[in-house]
């Protein structure tokens, strides 16, 4: 579902090359849960950035559903953004908008009908629990539920991946289990691809199928959970 090859990226920061990804290689199954993990500076958000469009590599390609990211027009790029969701440590809401607005802002960009929206709304809202809510605003939601309600935003679209970066990393150890929770139920019956980056060990461990493990931008090692984390 996700392919990334030979992925290079270099900033420029005061005179001084920082290699944020050196010879990145990843090949991203259908319907797995991957996981990259690393420690702050490693290149995770410059690698989930480059796959979400926010930044080009500076060499190498990079494909998500068959499709090359970097070959595309302005118009072929709208279309297949609408292909990933993502969601944030910070959630990312709009602090004026109502919970049933902010699921609803990428269908209205769309173009979608009002009514269509509605009954959209409505069924992601009752997938992630949050039917109750959708006349709140932001400010009067708990952490967990500001990302149930991101989880939906990003859903709004049927993307046929979900970019998670550090989506937990707010949230207290009971919240994040309830979020993985839904991730899992996601992704089992959706059948989405979930890619998600952590610095936290236990999150890979509890839903990914697969991981990486970068530092310094370089791919330190990869494979399934169970072989990575084997213990003796
Ligand atoms: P992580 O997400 O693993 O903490 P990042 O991808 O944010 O790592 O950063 C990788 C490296 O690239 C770091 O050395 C960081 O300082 C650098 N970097 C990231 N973004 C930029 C940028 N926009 N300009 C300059 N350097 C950057
Ligand atoms: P805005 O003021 O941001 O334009 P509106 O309040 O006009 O947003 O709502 C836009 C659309 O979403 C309307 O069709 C409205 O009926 C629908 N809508 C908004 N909130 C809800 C809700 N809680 N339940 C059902 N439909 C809603």
């Amino acid at each position: 579902m996700i392919e990334i090859k030979n992925v290079n990226k270099v900033f420029y920061q005061a005179g001084r090359e920082i290699k944020a990804l050196d010879d990145i290689n990843l090949s991203i199954a259908e319907g797995s849960i991957y996981g990259v993990i690393g420690s702050s500076g490693a290149g995770k958000s410059t690698l989930i950035r480059c796959v979400n469009l926010l930044e080009r590599p500076t060499k190498g390609r990079i494909f998500v559903d068959g499709i090359e990211l970097n070959s595309l027009s302005a118009n072929e790029l709208t279309l297949a953004r609408r292909k990933i969701g993502m969601i944030f440590q910070h959630f990312n809401l709009l602090s004026s908008r109502t919970v049933f607005n902010n699921v609803g802002l990428p269908l209205e960009l769309a173009g979608v009908s009002k009514q269509e929206i509605k009954e959209k709304v409505e069924s992601l809202l009752e997938l992630v629990g949050l039917s109750d809510k959708k006349d709140s605003y932001p400010a009067n939601l708990s952490g967990g539920q500001k990302q149930r309600v991101a989880i939906a935003r990003a859903l709004a679209s049927d993307p046929k991946v979900l970019l998670c970066d550090e989506a937990t990393s707010a949230l207290d150890p009971a919240t994040t289990h309830s979020i993985l929770e839904l991730l899992r139920k996601i992704n089992r019956e959706f059948n989405l691809t979930i890619l998600l980056i952590t610095h936290e060990m236990a999150v890979v461990k509890s839903i990914c199928s697969d991981v990486a493990i970068i530092g310094g931008g370089k791919l330190v090692e990869q494979g399934p959970v169970g072989d990575i984390f084997a213990h003796p």
